[in-house]
């Protein structure tokens, strides 16, 4: 049986993504994931969540609803 081949998955589970590099939250990007198709990327800097992503770069959306 493989059970422990389970178990051993389980614990490395926080190995396989990416944490946001500002407030150290899991993603859930994998690490194996192509740069090119992540969201929030940073380059230069890392992997950031979708929160503090919007912090810097907030969404030309926003201001639309400002302006009502
Ligand atoms: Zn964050």
């Amino acid at each position: 049986m493989v059970d422990g081949m389970w178990i051993q998955r389980q614990i490395h589970k926080d190995d396989l993504y990416e944490v946001c590099i500002s407030c150290g939250i899991s993603t859930g990007t994998p690490k194996t994931l192509e740069i090119a198709k992540r969201l929030y990327y940073v380059e230069g800097a890392g992997q950031m969540c979708r929160d503090c992503w919007e912090t810097l770069y907030p969404l030309p959306e926003k201001k639309h609803h400002e302006l009502g």
